[in-house]
């Protein structure tokens, strides 16, 4: 593909391990110049918040915009691409309407809240991709502008989990998701299809070209992960082991990693993770049993690194298109809360790197659903590598590595974790991205959970932002749904934001 703007590759790959474990070396890439952050026009005491397209129409643009500023929030951002229902868009969820707003449409279709040009698409397979849900509600022309008449900032939030309603609904769509180990298609597009990549990077083009006096930034975020990962399973999980399609298998070659191999070794770590939910346990326990795996396998381990490496690039091409077009608008990355549980998503989202592509990052560390969200993990770990010990047996130790002064696992569904939690992860990512990046970390306000677990309170958000501020945060995302928050809640963000700023 040729036809984009001129761009700049700030991905690098740390080769060094996936060469030792592919058995040959893997090309080096050194990072590009940095684009000049200087040029970036970040807000000094940054709140953002997340808002589905429904809300706009269910409540009024003027109303919400009311209810956003009592919770001091200065930047809006708006879902412009979309094909996700949270729990609280259906009647069905069993999960309360807060006092504001409507249930969704179970119809919902999904895809862009917006007209965008045919021209930035050009040559790609994934352009009809209009919502047909609210008419001709345009959320940047129809919102953008009141937004701004209010001195808040409008960002495109551009929202790529993977989705079987996008496969229904996206013409193309499922000529480019991924290939699983069996040769089935899954839900996830391809991060190495050249279509979906001229989707993702189209969009971006759309927004700041198509758009540029409304949009003041793009939020994007996808929550994906590769094979490794999967196969361990927990929230985040993909259904299938991939990708295997033709554009991975060459990229793969390039590498010398075989996919045969790789795919011996991830039936065999299936094998093994299904011996685990039988309690069949090998001579060797599983974990040593695991490690073995690795080492007769270590093309496990090259396929993740695949993977990851090209979600890297995407990301880090589609900030090169950003700066080519707007360098002075702030492009950044939300981050998925995987990385504050699982120590192997957090391996493989180094911040140190991902600085290099991202004026920003939102850092899920929603603390009330932590408590239930970490649990599952920890269900999951026991289920797979550590079916040797329950989750209570490992937990000290698995603090101790991730970096947590945390309750008892039996308590965490019901206390969540603390705001010691979001302070810690602050801290983290800031000294990773070295001052080059903004950290802004999720608080949690009525992120959902089952109704006996951990509920938000005024106090918990009072709690959480002034653990984020006092750790050195730059701003803040109040998460993770407008739809999703109580209004009480909304002003207890508020109030606390006004002290918190009147001080710095
Ligand atoms: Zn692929």
């Amino acid at each position: 593909m040729t036809r984009y703007l001129p761009r700049r590759t700030f991905f690098h790959l740390c080769s060094a391990s996936a060469a030792f474990l592919a058995g040959r070396a893997v090309p080096q890439v050194q990072a590009a110049p940095q684009p000049n952050r200087r040029a970036v026009r970040n807000r000094k005491n940054f709140v953002a918040i997340q808002i589905k397209a429904h809300a706009w129409l269910d409540e009024g643009v003027e109303a919400v915009l009311d209810n956003l500023q009592k919770a001091g929030v200065n930047t809006v951002w708006a879902y412009t691409y979309d094909w996700e229902m949270g729990p609280r868009n259906t009647h069905s969820s069993g999960i309360p309407l807060p006092d504001h707003g409507k249930y969704g449409d179970p119809r919902f279709s999904g895809g862009a809240f917006y007209d965008y040009d045919p021209k930035y698409f050009r040559g790609a397979l994934l352009n009809d991709f209009r919502s047909p849900d609210f008419g001709k509600f345009n959320v940047i022309a129809d919102v953008a502008p009141k937004v701004k008449a209010r001195g808040m900032d409008f960002f495109c939030w551009d929202y790529n989990n993977e989705s079987r309603r996008m496969i229904q609904n996206l013409p193309g769509a499922a000529q480019v998701t991924e290939i699983d180990i069996d040769g089935r298609r899954t839900f996830g597009p391809c991060f190495n299809h050249p279509e979906y990549r001229a989707h993702l990077s189209g969009k971006i083009e759309s927004y700041l070209s198509g758009y540029p006096a409304q949009v003041d930034g793009i939020a994007w975020g996808c929550e994906r992960q590769g094979p490794f990962q999967n196969a361990i399973g927990g929230g985040w999980t993909s259904e299938g082991i991939s990708c295997f399609c033709e554009h991975c298998r060459a990229k793969a070659r390039d590498r010398g990693l075989s996919a045969d191999r790789a795919q011996a070794g991830y039936r065999l770590l299936t094998q093994l993770f299904r011996a685990a939910s039988q309690d069949q346990r090998p001579v060797d326990g599983y974990f040593v049993s695991f490690w073995r795996l690795l080492l007769d396998y270590p093309e496990i381990l090259g396929w993740e690194k695949l993977w990851t490496d090209s979600y890297h690039q995407v990301r880090s091409e589609l900030y090169g298109v950003a700066k080519a077009i707007a360098p002075a608008k702030p492009f950044g990355l939300h981050i998925m809360q995987n990385m504050t549980f699982s120590p192997f998503y957090r391996a493989e989202e180094d911040y140190s790197r991902t600085k290099d592509y991202a004026d920003y990052l939102k850092i899920a560390t929603y603390n009330n659903a932590a408590g239930p969200r970490m649990a599952a993990y920890l269900d999951r770990l026991s289920a797979t590598l550590f079916h040797d010990a329950a989750p209570k047996d490992f937990l000290p130790f698995y603090y101790k590595i991730m970096n947590y002064q945390e309750g008892a696992y039996e308590d965490l569904h019901t206390t969540g974790l603390s705001a010691d939690y979001v302070a810690r992860e602050t801290k983290r990512a800031l000294a990773s991205v070295a001052g080059q990046t903004k950290i802004y970390p999720g608080i949690d306000i009525d992120v959902p959970t089952r109704s006996t677990d951990k509920r938000t309170k005024p106090d918990d958000v009072r709690r959480s932002l002034h653990a984020a501020f006092d750790a050195g945060a730059d701003g803040v995302v109040l998460a993770r749904e407008y739809v999703e928050m109580w209004l009480t809640n909304l002003s207890a963000a508020g109030e606390t934001l006004g002290q918190i700023f009147a001080q710095r």
